[in-house]
Formats: C-alpha cells, structure tokens, sequence
C-alpha cells in the first residue's frame, strides 16, 4: 500500500508548491527526506504501474488542474565546500547558494542570484542567464536511475541550451558537484546587485509567474518578436502576457493552467504566422 510512505497526502493542492501560484490538485503528494526511502518508493511506483513526477520549486512548470499520479518534493538540502569545489543537495535553491558562493569569494554561480529553482531542476534544464549555464560549472552529478544509485561525470552527460539528456529519462537528481574559482568578493557582490536591479526593472517579479515561457530563438529574442507581434498586454481568463517583458505570462487573476495554455498557444500561433518561426517552450506543462 502507498500508505507505507508516512508523508503521503492525498488530494493535495500544489499551489504553493509552483511559483504560478495556480491551483492544481495531485492524487498523492510525498515528502522524502531520505534516498534510500526514495528508491523504495521509485521501485514501488514502477512496479504499481503509477505515474509520477518529481517537483523542485514548481519554478519551470505549468501544472495541471488535476494530476493523477504521486508528486514527489525532495527535501535534501546540505551544502558541502571543500576549498573551490561545492556539493550541493538538490533540494537547496540555486539563488540561495549563487549569494553564498559568492559570499565566500567563489565564481561560477553568482549569475544565478535571481533564479528561483531548485539545484535539482536547474541541473535537469541546465538553467542559466547572461550568458552563463549551469553545466559550465558543473563536474559531477549523483542520481538515482532504473533503481540504481549512480555518478555521472560532465563528459558523461550530453547538455545545451536550456537542455540536457537527463530530462525525460528516469533519472532523479540528488546531488551535484560544481567547480568553483577562488575570486574577489566585491566583484560578485557588485555584479549581483546590478543584476537584481536589472531584473527587477524588466521582469513583472510583483506577479507570480514562472519566468521566461519560450526559449530564445538563434540570435534573436523570444520576447521582443512577441511585443512586435503586439501581444503584450494580452488577457486570456486571468492569464496576461506582462506589460513589463512580453516573454512572461502572468497570474493576473486567479489564472488557471487552461489560461496559461491558450495564451502560449496564441503566442505560438501569432508567431509563426507572422514570422514563420516556431518557439519552443522553455516551461513544461505537466500532464
Ligand atoms: C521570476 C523567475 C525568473 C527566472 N529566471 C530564470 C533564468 O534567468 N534562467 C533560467 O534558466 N530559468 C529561470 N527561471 C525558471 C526556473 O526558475 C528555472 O528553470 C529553475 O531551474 C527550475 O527549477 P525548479 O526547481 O523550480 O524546477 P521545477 O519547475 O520544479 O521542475 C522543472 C523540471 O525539473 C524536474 N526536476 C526537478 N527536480 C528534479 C530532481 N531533483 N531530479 C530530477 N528532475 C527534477 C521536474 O520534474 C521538471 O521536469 C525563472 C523563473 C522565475 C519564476
């Protein structure tokens, strides 16, 4: 029985668990602390046939009104430093350890001060800005796959943009190692405040959203062909494509995932129709 896994809740609301804020229901909703209790459950889902996902902080994601399998939240979030290299569980939140990397004078992870995602789910995505991503630092991953704990080296592990062959393969990040370089502080405490000023002007960050919606295309940006379409400002439901960055759709009110998906929908549509461009997604919509 499911019930074995004592932090099981059923019915459970995700709303606080992604950063649209939308309500979304899921049949079970599980809390492991512990990977040996991970991979028992990992081996009891499979072998029940029931569907599954794992959530980082619900930062990539557009959830569905209903989700008919087991959400599983990790809460593995220890720090190790040993000299310039990090452990990190992925449970810790990348902005949280971008400022303290920096505080103790180690560059590699300052660009990500304002991305609010797990070190799990920005591994998977390889996450990045400004020019940087994740994988630029990282050396070494530990997951668990096909019920088997395992490390994977950089060379191991095939990455680009906003992508990386982990995704959509049974893997389940749990820790990851990244190689940091000794610097000077105030440089990284300089570069992060004139980031979070720059984001802080040009991203809607007073609504609940989960950041950029489509990848950019090859030397151009997703957001400036959707404001020349003249999409910004675009209501669907209580769903809006931000005045502020036309690349962010906003919970304006009370938006549901319905909401959310005809506006990328419309985006799509208007864009190639207009460009003969396709977007592709950045954001995942959960089925
Ligand atoms: C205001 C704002 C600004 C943002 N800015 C940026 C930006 O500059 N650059 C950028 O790249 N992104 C940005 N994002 C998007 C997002 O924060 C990142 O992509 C982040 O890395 C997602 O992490 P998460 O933990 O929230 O993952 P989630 O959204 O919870 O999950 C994303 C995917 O990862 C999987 N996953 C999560 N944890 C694990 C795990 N431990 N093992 C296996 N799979 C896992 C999930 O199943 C899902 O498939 C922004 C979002 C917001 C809201």
């Amino acid at each position: 029985m499911i019930n074995k896994f004592s932090s099981l809740k059923e019915n459970f609301n995700l709303k606080n668990y992604n950063t649209y804020r939308i309500d979304s229901i899921c049949k079970y909703f599980i809390l492991i602390n512990d990977i040996t209790i991970l991979k028992e459950l990992i081996k009891y889902l499979k072998d029940n046939k029931l569907k599954y996902f794992v959530i980082g902080n619900g930062s990539n994601i557009i959830l569905p009104s209903y989700y008919n399998g087991v959400v599983i939240k990790l809460d593995l979030k220890k720090v190790k430093y040993n000299g310039n290299i990090v452990e990190a569980e992925s449970s810790c939140m990348l902005n949280k350890l971008a400022n303290e990397t920096a505080l103790k004078s180690l560059k590699g992870l300052e660009w990500a001060s304002g991305i609010p995602g797990t070190i799990g789910g920005a591994t998977i995505i390889n996450a990045g800005c400004y020019g940087n991503e994740l994988f630029d630092s990282i050396i070494k991953i530990e997951i668990l796959k096909d019920n088997k704990f395992m490390t994977l080296g950089k060379n191991d592990i095939k990455y680009s943009y906003r992508y990386t062959a982990l995704k959509n393969n049974n893997i389940i990040v749990l820790k990851v190692y990244f190689q940091l370089e000794k610097t000077n502080k105030e440089e990284l405490l300089s570069l992060i405040r004139e980031r979070t000023e720059k984001r802080l002007s040009t991203q809607p960050l007073n609504y609940s959203s989960a950041g950029s919606v489509f990848r950019n295309p090859v030397d151009d940006s997703a957001g400036r062909l959707i404001e020349e379409a003249g999409l910004k400002g675009k209501i669907i439901g209580g769903a809006k494509i931000s005045d502020i960055h036309a690349n962010f759709i906003i919970n304006y009110n009370n938006a549901t995932n319905e909401d959310i998906i005809k506006l990328i929908n419309l985006i799509k549509k208007t864009i190639y129709q207009k460009y003969q461009i396709k977007l592709i997604l950045e954001q995942e919509i959960i089925l």
